[in-house]
C-alpha cells in the first residue's frame, strides 16, 4: 500500500491514472488436515518467498504472487500482525471504508483465519473441559482489541456502531435480530450509497460489547450439514463497525470534524463448484444462489481490474453481497483480501481457481477517499468561508 492522502478524486476524471493504490491480497495455506493425512494426499505447494508461490496441478507448475503468503506454520498472530490488517483498521478510524474479506472453499480456514475456531467463542458452552485458546483467536477479535486501544488515542468524541448480518439464498437476514419475520431490503441513497434497512445497529463502547456482537450473531449464523464439513457455511456474513471520530481540523485548531469510517469483516461462503458434494435439489437451489453473489463478486472483480473497463459499466446491482461491497471494492475503499486454500492435491483444481480469483484481485486500483456527513461538509466549508471572511476584516 502506498500512503494515501485525504483528496477526493475528481468525478470528471476519465483516466485511472489518480487510481494509486492496489487491492491488498494475502494468502493462507492451511496444514493438511487428518483426512487428508489419512488418504496420504501430496502437499501441491512450493513456497518461493517474497509473496510468490508454485503449485502443481497434475504435474503442471503453476506460479502465483500476493503481497504475502501465508505458510501453513503461520499463527493466528502471524496473520494479524503482517496481513495489513493494523494498517486497515488505523484507515477506518481515520475516516475510510476498510474491509477485510476471506473467500475459498468450504474447508479452506475462512472461519477459521476471521473468527478462530467455534470453541473460542462461546467460553461458557464448553466448560465441560474445552477453553478457549487466546493464541487461537481470530483476526476479528484481534482487530476489536487493536481498534478500542487505537481509538483510546484520538481526542475527540468517537462512537462505534455495529451491524452483523448474512446473506443466505439472496436474503439478507439481521444476525442480531433473527427473530425479524421479514428478510431485509437492500436500499440505496445518495447519501449512503447501498444500505441495509432496518438493520440492528449495537453501539459498542469496550471490546467487550464487540465480542458480544460477534458472539451473537455467529450463534445465530445459519449452517446446512454439508458433505464437505460440518462447520461450513451455505452463507455469506458481514459484521460492519461505523467508527465516527470527531477530529480536530489540520487546518484549524478550533475547528472539529466528524468523520465516518467503515470496518467490515465479510466471511464468504464456500467457492466450491456445486458438485463437490453430494447436494439435494434445497442445497442446489441454494448453491445457485451462492454461486450468483460469488460469479457476480468475480465478474466485478474482473472488470474493476481490467483497466479498460474500469471505467465502464460495473455489476454492482447484480447481488446483494456487491451492492453491499460497492464501496470498499468500487475504489474508494481500503480492502484486504484473504485467500484460503489447502495444499492437498486431492483439492488442488479448487485450489487454483481461488488463486486466480485472488491474482485478478490484485489488479484492482483504487483511490480510498475519506468520508464525512455531507451535512458536516457543509458546515465545514461555511466556517471555512466565515474564517476566510474575518481574516480579510470583511464584517457582515
Ligand atoms: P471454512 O470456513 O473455509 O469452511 P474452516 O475455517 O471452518 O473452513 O476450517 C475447516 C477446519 O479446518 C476447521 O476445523 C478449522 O479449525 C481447521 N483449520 C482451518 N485452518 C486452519 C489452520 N490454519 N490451522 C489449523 N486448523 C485449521
Ligand atoms: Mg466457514
Amino acid at each position: 500500500w502506498s500512503s494515501t492522502t485525504l483528496s477526493s478524486a475528481a468525478a470528471t476524471e476519465t483516466s485511472d491514472d489518480h487510481l494509486d493504490d492496489h487491492i491488498n491480497v494475502v494468502l493462507r495455506v492451511r496444514p493438511l488436515n487428518s483426512q487428508e493425512q489419512n488418504r496420504n494426499d501430496s502437499f501441491c505447494a512450493q513456497f518461493h518467498g517474497g509473496g510468490r508461490l508454485e503449485v502443481q496441478n497434475f504435474n503442471q507448475p503453476k506460479q502465483f504472487g500476493y503481497n504475502v503468503v501465508f505458510e501453513p506454520e503461520a499463527t493466528q498472530e502471524d496473520i494479524f500482525d503482517n496481513s495489513g490488517m493494523k494498517k486497515l483498521i488505523d484507515m477506518a478510524l481515520n475516516g475510510y471504508a476498510c474491509t477485510a474479506l476471506a473467500f475459498g472453499q468450504t474447508g479452506s480456514g475462512k472461519t477459521h483465519t476471521m473468527t478462530g475456531p467455534p470453541q473460542q467463542l462461546y467460553e461458557d458452552e464448553f466448560e465441560g473441559g474445552k477453553h478457549p485458546d487466546p493464541d487461537m483467536v481470530g483476526l476479528m477479535q484481534r482487530s476489536f482489541t487493536y481498534l478500542l486501544k487505537q481509538a483510546e488515542g484520538v481526542t475527540g468524541n468517537k462512537v462505534i456502531r455495529a451491524s452483523y448480518l448474512e446473506i443466505y439464498n439472496e436474503q439478507v437476514i439481521d444476525l442480531l435480530n433473527p427473530n425479524q419475520k421479514r428478510y431485509l431490503q437492500v436500499r440505496w441513497s445518495k447519501n449512503k450509497g447501498f444500505y441495509v434497512e432496518n438493520l440492528f445497529v449495537a453501539e459498542c463502547e469496550c471490546v467487550d460489547d464487540l465480542m458480544a456482537v460477534l458472539e451473537e450473531g455467529m450463534r445465530n449464523r445459519q449452517t446446512g450439514s454439508h458433505g464437505l464439513n460440518e462447520f461450513s457455511s451455505r452463507s455469506h456474513s458481514m459484521l460492519t463497525l461505523t467508527i465516527d471520530t470527531e477530529q480536530q481540523d489540520p487546518d484549524d485548531e478550533n475547528l472539529y470534524l466528524t468523520k465516518r469510517g467503515k470496518l467490515t469483516f465479510v466471511d464468504l461462503a464456500g467457492s466450491e463448484k456445486v458438485k463437490d458434494s453430494e447436494s439435494s435439489d434445497q442445497m442446489l437451489k441454494e448453491s445457485n444462489n451462492i454461486n450468483r453473489s460469488l460469479l457476480v463478486l468475480g465478474n466485478c472483480i474482473s472488470s474493476l481490474g481490467d483497466p479498460k473497463k474500469r471505467q465502464g459499466h460495473i455489476p454492482y446491482r447484480d447481488s446483494k453481497l456487491t451492492k453491499l461491497l460497492a464501496d470498499s471494492l468500487g475504489g474508494n475503499g481500503v480492502t484486504l483480501m484473504i485467500a484460503c486454500v489447502t495444499p492437498s492435491s486431492h483439492h488442488v483444481h479448487e485450489t487454483i481457481n481461488t488463486l486466480r480469483y485472488a491474482s485478478r484481485a490484485k489488479k484492482i486500483k483504487t483511490k480510498p477517499i475519506v468520508k464525512m456527513d455531507p451535512r458536516e461538509k457543509l458546515i465545514l466549508s461555511l466556517k471555512r468561508e466565515v474564517k476566510i471572511l474575518r481574516n480579510e476584516n470583511v464584517y457582515l
